[in-house]
C-alpha cells in the first residue's frame, strides 16, 4: 500500500488538447500550465503538450523552470513582469509579456534591451482586475509602437469574468466591449479561456487561452454535455489504513461533531488536509472504495479521513481508495467542498507523489 498519490495520465492531456483545437480549428492555442501545471507538473505538463502554440504561465520562474528544462516554444507571461530589472531576462531567455498597467509601460520603454520583446496587451472589458481601460487603448498601443524595444505585432487580450455561466450577460457585453475597442487594428486577439473555448465561438479569434479543459475538467458550474468528451487526467489515491467496527452512537474525529446512528464499520484512509484534501469537505463527500463511493464522516484531519464503509464489509487495511479522478469526479468532490476544481488541483501539497503513466516524458 502507498500513501496519497496522484497518478497522471499525460496522453490525455495532449487529447484533451485536440478536443478543443476541434472546437476552434482556426486559432493557435495558449496552452495555459501555470500553478504547476494545475498541479499536473508544469514541466510534464509542457512536453506532453505536443501541438500547442505557446504556453501561459503566471510567474516568472514557472518561465524560467520551462526554459531551462528545454521548452522552446513560446511561452506568455500571463500578468507579465513585477519589476523592471526583470525585463533583459525576459529578453535573454525569448519569453513574452503581457502588459496591462502603466508601470509595464514605462519600464518597457525606459529598457535597454538587446532585442524587442514580444508584447501582448491586456484590456479590462469588465472583469475589473488586471487591464488597462478600453478608452486607453489607443494611447498604449501607439506608445508600444513607437517603442523599439517591443515586437511589431503586438497582440491585444482580455479575460471574460464570467463565462463558465452560460446565461451570463456579463459575456455578451465584454465580448461587445473587446470587438468594439479593437475592431481597428489589425492585430491578433486572444479572449477566451476554457469555459468561452467551449461555449462561445465568437470569442476565439486568433488565440484560445484554455487551461482547466486541458486537464479533462469542466470549467462549467453546471456540468454540460459540451464537457463530456474530455478526459480528467489526474486520478488521487490513497489506502485504508484501519478498518474498524463501531457501535452507534460512536462519535467521530475532531470535535466529535458525526455520530454513528447505526452499528457499522468505518475505514480510516490515509489522506487530509495536510496533502491538499480540503478541510471544509462536508460529511457525505464521495470517496471511491472497491467499486462504490462511500460517505467521508466527521472532520478531514491533516493526515487522514474517516468514511463509513457500511454493515456489509467488503473492505480491508490497505485496499486502495480514489479521492477523485476516473471513477469520481473532481466537480463532485469541489461542489461537497464549497470550492471549484481549480483549486484542489494545485491545492495538493508536496507530500503527494505524482506518478506518470506515460513513460518517456523528460523531467
Ligand atoms: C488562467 C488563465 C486562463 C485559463 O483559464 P481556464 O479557466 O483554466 O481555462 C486563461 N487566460 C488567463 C489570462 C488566465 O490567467
Amino acid at each position: 500500500m502507498s500513501s496519497a498519490t496522484a497518478i497522471i495520465n499525460l496522453s490525455r492531456i495532449e487529447q484533451n488538447l485536440q478536443k478543443i483545437r476541434q472546437l476552434a480549428p482556426n486559432s493557435q492555442v495558449l496552452a495555459v500550465c501555470k500553478a504547476n501545471g494545475y498541479g499536473h507538473g508544469l514541466v510534464q505538463v509542457a512536453n506532453s503538450l505536443q501541438t500547442a502554440n505557446a504556453f501561459g504561465v503566471a510567474r516568472i520562474e514557472e518561465a524560467y523552470k520551462l526554459r531551462s528544462s528545454g521548452i522552446v516554444k513560446p511561452i506568455v507571461l500571463l500578468e507579465g513582469f513585477f519589476q523592471s530589472t526583470d525585463l533583459p531576462h525576459l529578453v535573454a531567455s525569448n519569453i513574452e509579456t503581457v502588459v496591462h498597467c502603466i508601470e509595464q509601460l514605462e519600464a518597457i520603454e525606459q529598457a535597454t534591451l538587446d532585442n524587442p520583446i514580444q508584447v501582448w496587451l491586456k484590456i479590462d472589458t469588465g472583469m475589473t482586475r488586471a487591464g488597462i481601460a478600453p478608452e486607453e487603448l489607443s494611447h498604449y498601443y501607439t506608445r508600444l509602437k513607437a517603442s523599439a524595444n517591443v515586437k511589431t505585432e503586438i497582440r491585444l487580450m482580455s479575460h471574460f469574468a464570467c463565462a463558465d455561466e452560460l446565461d451570463s450577460p456579463m459575456n455578451s457585453t465584454q465580448l461587445s466591449n473587446f470587438n468594439h475597442c479593437t475592431q481597428y487594428y489589425s492585430a491578433p486577439r486572444s479572449l477566451a479561456n476554457s469555459a468561452a473555448s467551449l461555449l462561445i465561438p465568437e470569442s476565439h479569434f486568433e488565440w484560445i487561452r484554455p487551461g482547466i479543459i486541458l486537464y479533462g475538467v469542466s470549467p462549467l458550474e453546471s456540468n454540460t454535455e459540451s464537457t463530456k468528451k474530455f478526459s480528467p487526467a489526474m486520478t488521487l489515491k490513497s489506502c485504508l489504513i484501519a478498518v474498524k467496527k463501531v457501535k452507534a452512537g460512536s462519535h467521530v474525529g475532531y470535535g466529535a461533531t458525526w455520530t454513528t446512528t447505526a452499528d457499522t464499520y468505518i475505514g480510516i484512509v490515509a489522506i487530509g488536509y495536510g496533502d491538499g484534501y480540503p478541510r471544509h469537505a462536508k460529511n457525505g463527500t464521495p470517496v471511491w472504495i472497491n467499486g462504490r463511493n462511500v460517505p467521508l464522516i466527521g472532520r478531514v484531519s491533516m493526515d487522514m479521513i474517516t468514511v463509513d464503509l457500511g454493515n456489509h464489509l467488503q473492505d480491508k487495511n490497505g485496499d486502495e481508495v480514489e479521492l477523485w479522478g476516473d471513477n469520481l469526479a473532481i466537480e463532485t468532490v469541489a461542489a461537497h467542498a464549497t470550492t471549484i476544481p481549480y483549486e484542489l488541483m494545485c491545492g495538493l501539497t508536496s507530500r503527494v507523489k505524482l506518478s506518470y503513466l506515460t513513460p518517456n516524458i523528460n523531467t
